[in-house]
């Protein structure tokens, strides 16, 4: 049997992987191997598998038998393209070997360049470029590196300065030059026996010099990184299984830092901050691609299509003719793979060289508007439009921005690094920003420069600013692939971490202090500006227009006031779902008289208490009925135990004023108070038992609704109640529940004179009314799937008690997800399928929706589609996410 393949060629024109093999060589490894079969320039090199890592982390880190010989067999072919000898001291090959997931995890794992360096090789090296100086630089360079990440010599916490930095600074020093480009060949040199001196002593033992020992050290450091704490953190931040592993790819090098004639530069096809369609890029000549993304140098944009800094030079004036040739390399980059593409190139000597293309991450605003673009200009149709854009994505464009009428005192500006308002405390470290923001504070994380290790702080942090790097520096990426928003390279800046504060022009602020960011126009204010609501217009507007036509499932909102439901409105709800009347007596004055009705012995009283509350809501209803013109409004009578409502008993204040309302002993009231507490109160009097304990109440709340809904009828609004009675576990309790709304309703018809349609249903939130829902839709004109509380029951999870340790229980892999987020559809769903079939079974046109937290959550939508409801509901920010996500499982499943 021949050998499993483990390592994949690519060099010449021709390579062994494609773009579809992305589990296997990474997403990195398999666009390389792409690019090199459509043509375009990429250096030679191989891919070592995925499945090798896997192997790696099952067998004790060691590899499997083939392993050797495959890599040195694609070894000596690079070696036959590229004309050179890994290791040769005359005329040698030198390789980067790098990390490649099967997704991008922008600087998470490790690199290694220029391997294959050592005394004899970097005079080969000398030889063949007639550059000491360069080779040196390459060498320094690589012993810094390879030390740092495969030996682990490095600062040992974030205050620490880099060993190597250290050293380099002396040198400078020595020498009175400021930069690294200053130093001779000899001073470089010296800095490698010095660098190696340094990590002799440290480690105990020498720098290895056999490049072969080189090689394999780097491969196992970046098969190592996918385990380091970095790494582990982004997978969980972005949910990607710990058992992918990545590919390495081992890959000759190309240099951008031999001379003049020579660069390096990242570029994206469209602007990933905007979406906008032009090229956009950075560069820098004379430099490694470690130099643009490190934001060390401030690099020059590619191009002047949107204006570039004074006496800043451009690649197309630099190089034209290049510049040319990459513009080439942008359009059949994008017509090849149908989506903005984020690519690295280097030029060296003349010779352009790519190095990566891959899907580039970009902000939700640019999101929508390449999509949109794309299907414009005919590279893809509108159902690919829909799926290229996550639901949660666009979460960012509903929030708040900073309010354009809202007085600021601006006190510098940086680079637009990813759009959007943030305001916060200024904090300094990463650590901080994290013990802040569990502190419940808003932070804003402030840097000279991020790094991988910033992760946790930078995911907790409301926007970043840094006062170093470009448009491509690790903060503005990582920024942009979170929505945080983020301002960078604002040199305006000083950043003094050692006084816990930065200066801006004349301003100095410190830890604590409050700043406004405006990432869309890279600006920083002082204080805390305002902010307002945005507007669903535009690329953006068009764009949920096709996920509407794609959709067959409906979107409602959950709302209680008319403002929530005219905000859910505008975002395209499509009715409420559910109206929580619990909500409209706690307000101010209304408590009293909800506590005195409660608390009276007799019936009379009670009336009395809720005659004074039947004109408030029905004032609540005839809002919420106008700002809903048209659409169906369901409202839930009233659901939470009754001593949500009552006073403390230690509240004297509460105590003695109602005693002095109801005419009673401030010691009568304690006692009732007393003998109203349960020990279980989600499970108590509550929901429907209310009702039937008090049916006072649901005949309050049934004419409260009909004489507002007979009260905008006759204005000429189109209203279409429907209500819906919670906590049902047996028919009979609806029974009782709905014959007392289809008399108040029809007695207020009658004397209204007005007739308005409605519908009486029911919420499904218990296990038993999913089990016996053929009885309840015997009674019930729709059903609402409380998933709140039925995830509650089914598991036996307190769903105010439990957020901790459903934490621990996802943390340790008990549960995949917290059910309270994301349905159990193993469990939970289970029974909501039951429900719906057993509903549906004695009414074939039962209209059946959900309204627990769920209904927002696109895998729970997806669900929802799954099992044939007509609609979700959700709260009014994350209405537009549920229509994206209704029209994508329409997509996926239909
Ligand atoms: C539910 O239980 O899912 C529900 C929507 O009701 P509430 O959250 O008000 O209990
Ligand atoms: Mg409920």
């Amino acid at each position: 049997m021949a050998d499993h393949k483990y390592v994949y060629f690519f060099g010449a024109g021709k390579a062994e992987g494609a773009a579809d093999m992305k589990n296997l060589l990474g997403g990195k490894g398999a666009n390389i191997a792409e690019m090199t079969n459509i043509g375009i320039p990429v250096p030679s090199g191989f891919t070592i598998t995925t499945e090798v890592c896997t192997y790696f982390y099952d067998h004790g880190r060691t590899y499997p038998a083939e392993l050797k010989a495959q890599v040195a067999e694609a070894l000596a072919k690079v070696e036959a393209v590229m004309g050179a000898k890994f290791g040769d001291p005359t005329n040698p090959l030198l390789v980067s070997v790098r990390s490649g997931a099967r997704v991008s995890m922008p600087g998470m794992m490790d690199t290694v360049l220029n391997v294959g360096l050592n005394d004899e090789t970097v005079k080969g090296v000398i030889a063949k470029t007639g550059n000491e100086r360069f080779a040196y630089d390459a060498y320094r360079r690589f012993v810094n590196m390879y030390s740092d990440v495969v030996l682990g010599v490095k600062a040992a916490h974030e205050k620490e300065e880099d060993p190597f930095e250290v050293i380099l600074e002396k040198k400078k020093h020595a020498r009175g030059v400021k930069l690294d480009t200053e130093l001779s060949a000899q001073d470089l040199k010296e800095l490698v026996a010095e660098f190696k001196a340094m990590v002799n002593e440290r480690l105990g033992k020498p720098f290895p010099e056999a490049p072969m020992d080189q090689l394999w050290g780097g491969i196992s450091a970046v098969f190592e990184s996918w385990n380091i704490p970095r790494a582990k953190s982004y997978r969980q931040i972005h949910g990607f299984p710990e058992d992918w592993g990545t590919a390495v790819n081992v890959q000759s090098m190309v240099f951008g830092n031999m001379g003049d004639d020579s660069a390096t530069g990242v570029a994206f096809t469209r602007d990933p901050s905007t979406g906008e369609n032009y090229f956009y890029g950075e560069y820098l000549t004379n430099a490694q691609g470690e130099d643009v993304v490190a934001g060390i140098r401030t690099p020059q944009p590619i191009n002047r299509t949107k204006g570039a800094p004074e006496g800043m030079r451009t690649l197309d004036e630099e190089m034209p003719e290049l510049y040319k040739q990459l513009a080439g390399i942008r359009e059949t980059l994008e017509k090849h793979y149908r989506d903005m593409q984020d690519i690295e190139f280097t030029i060296q000597q003349g010779r352009l060289w790519m190095l990566q293309t891959r899907n580039g991450k970009r902000t939700p605003a640019a999101a929508v508007k390449i999509a949109v673009d794309m299907v414009g200009e005919g590279l893809i149709d509108k159902q690919t439009a829909i799926k290229r854009v996550e639901p949660e994505q666009i979460n960012h464009l509903l929030h708040p921005m900073l309010d354009p009428k809202a007085k600021r005192v601006k006190i510098a500006a940086g680079l637009p690094a990813s759009p959007g308002a943030a305001v916060g405390q200024v904090v300094f470290s990463a650590s901080d920003a994290e013990a802040w923001a569990a502190d419940g504070k808003k932070v804003i994380l402030v840097r000279v420069e991020t790094s991988p290790d910033d992760i946790r702080g930078m995911n907790v942090a409301e926007g970043i600013l840094t006062s170093r790097g470009g448009m491509t520096s690790h903060a503005a990426v990582v920024a942009r692939g979170m929505g945080t928003p983020c301002v960078a390279g604002c040199s305006e800046i000083a950043v003094d971490y050692a006084n816990e504060q930065f200066t801006a022009g004349g301003v100095v602020v410190k830890q604590g202090d409050w700043i406004s960011l405006d990432g869309s126009k890279g600006e920083v204010y002082q204080g805390q500006v305002a902010k307002v609501e945005p507007k669903l217009t535009g690329d953006f507007a068009a764009f949920m227009d096709w996920a509407d036509e794609i959709r067959t499932l409906g979107v409602r909102t959950n709302a209680d006031t008319p403002h929530d439901a005219s905000v859910a409105r505008n975002f395209g709800a499509e009715g409420i779902g559910l109206c929580r009347t619990e909500h409209m007596f706690f307000e101010g004055e209304r408590i009293k008289a909800v506590r005195e009705m409660i608390l009276s012995d007799d019936i009379e009283t009670r009336q009395k208490a809720l005659a004074k509350l039947l004109p408030m809501q029905r004032e609540d209803f005839v809002g919420i009925f106008r700002a809903m013109d048209g659409l169906p409004v369901t409202i839930r009578t009233l659901d939470p135990p009754l001593h949500e409502f009552l006073p403390h008993v230690d509240n004297d204040k509460d105590i003695d004023g109602l005693a002095a309302d109801m005419g009673l002993s401030a010691a009568q009231i304690k006692a009732k108070v007393e003998s109203l507490a349960e020990m279980n109160p989600m499970l108590g009097t509550r929901g429907c038992r209310l009702g039937l304990s008090f049916p006072e109440i649901t005949e309050m709340q049934a004419r409260a609704i009909f004489e507002a809904a007979c009260q905008v009828a006759k204005e000429g609004v189109k209203v279409i109640p429907e209500v819906m009675i919670p906590l049902v576990g047996h028919v009979n309790e609806l029974k009782l529940q709905k014959a007392i709304v289809l008399r108040v309703a029809e007695e207020v018809m009658a004397a209204a004179g007005v007739k308005v349609d409605y519908l009486v249903g029911t919420m499904i939130e218990l296990p038993r009314a999913a089990l016996t829902a053929d009885q309840i839709a015997q009674e019930a004109q729709f059903f609402s799937f409380g998933t709140n509380d039925l995830t509650q029951t089914t598991f036996g999870l307190s769903r105010d008690d439990t957020g901790k340790m459903l934490a621990e229980y996802v943390a340790s892999g008990i549960l995949p997800k917290d059910p309270f987020v994301s349905i159990d559809e193993e469990g939970v769903g289970q029974l909501v399928r039951i429900g719906v079939e057993k509903g549906r079974s004695v009414n074939a046109k039962l209209k059946v929706g959900i309204c627990g937290e769920h209904g927002g959550d696109p895998a729970s939508v997806d669900f929802c589609h799954r099992v044939g409801m007509n609609y979700v509901s959700c709260s009014p920010y994350r209405v537009p996410i549920a229509r994206l996500a209704a029209a994508q499982a329409a997509l996926r499943n239909n």
